[in-house]
């Protein structure tokens, strides 16, 4: 029995000083250990041995087991200490690799220049105000003196959500929130998205962006209105830009203007950019309409104002010389990356 015991270690161990793998140990375990493996079968054997002789067979099949178990135990770690070494030797970080470049974006030309106007009317002590592009058609045409069945409404057709309904023509709706919040004096700028049901092409596009600002207090005059956009003109487009006011028609302003400037690429003596003509038109303006004023609840006897509106696009348009505004809306880095 003893010699039997003896045999069966001998080649336990020797198995296990020659497997490579974990899944080779398990199945050593299996052979020796396991409820049909070797040395079960020499326990199943106790019942030929003599009573007195079980006692120390029993306790040298125990030892035998110890041995083998230990030995799989000793084994199973050194090979799972090797196999994590060799894990990390592969997965080892090469840090002179060059790192991934990530790719920044860049201001939108229309957000550039609608920083520059902001910052230029903030610092006239404009305030800076927003509305809803989905908007009621009362504050969109209404309540700015263009009623229904209007011939105005057919320059500026938009969207409709249903009859009462509609996706702003302009950001002059954010006016009469203003006005009707009842506190005076005014004077603000309102930036935001409109809508037109235009087709696409270089200058036009159902969506854009306008800028309008509103002044409203006692004593305003249209000259208040000549030099604020005097000022504005020539912080935008330089020193000595002038400008130019021509009568227009505006529902919602009375008397209104439309407002060039001189070119700032060759300074009034005319060039290909402005046609010749020495002038760039870049906004239309006037003076509130008392019908305005009195349908948002202010009194025109006592208080006057003026308004006026400027495409964003244009102004970025002009300003950077693009001359396709869908370049605009394309979003394209090549592009955006040039301003
Ligand atoms: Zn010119």
């Amino acid at each position: 029995m003893k010699e039997k015991l003896e045999k069966i270690r001998q080649a336990a161990l020797e198995k296990i000083a020659g497997s490579d793998a974990l899944e080779t140990l398990n199945e050593i375990r299996v052979a020796y250990l396991g409820k049909k493996g070797e040395l079960t079968s020499v326990l199943k054997g106790m019942k030929d041995v003599s009573a007195e002789e079980r006692p120390r067979v029993g306790q040298m099949v125990n030892e035998t087991r110890a041995v083998i178990e230990a030995k799989l135990e000793e084994t199973r770690a050194a090979l799972a200490k090797k196999a994590r070494e060799e894990k990390l030797r592969k997965e080892v970080i090469d840090v002179t690799l060059p790192a991934k470049k990530n790719n920044v974006g860049h201001k939108h030309p229309n957000m550039i220049a609608l920083e520059e106007v902001e910052r230029i009317f903030v610092g006239m002590g404009y305030e800076v105000v927003e509305g809803p592009e989905v908007e009621y058609d009362y504050y969109n045409f209404e309540a700015l003196n263009i009623p229904k069945g209007h011939p105005a409404r057919d320059e500026q057709d938009t969207f409709y959500i249903n009859d009462k309904i509609v996706l702003r023509s302009q950001t002059s709706p954010v006016q009469v929130r203003t006005m009707e919040k009842g506190k005076l004096p005014i004077r603000v700028i309102a930036p935001g998205r409109v809508f037109r049901s235009d087709e696409v092409d270089a200058t036009h596009s159902p969506s854009f962006h306008q800028i309008e600002g509103l002044v409203i207090d006692k004593g305003i005059t249209f000259a208040d209105l000549k030099g604020t956009l005097a000022e504005f003109a020539r912080e935008l487009f330089g020193e000595d830009t002038k400008v130019k006011f021509r009568p227009h028609h505006f529902p919602f302003t009375e008397p209104s203007a439309e407002v060039d400037v001189t070119c700032f690429k060759c300074h009034g003596e005319g060039c290909r950019f402005c046609k010749g003509s020495g002038w760039i038109e870049i906004l239309g303006c006037g003076m509130v309409h008392p019908n305005v004023l009195r349908m948002s609840g202010i009194d025109p006897e006592e208080y006057s104002g003026f308004a006026f509106g400027v495409g964003l696009e244009r102004i970025a348009l002009l300003k950077y010389e693009i001359d396709d505004m869908r370049l605009l809306y394309e979003n394209d880095i090549r592009f955006l990356k040039q301003f």
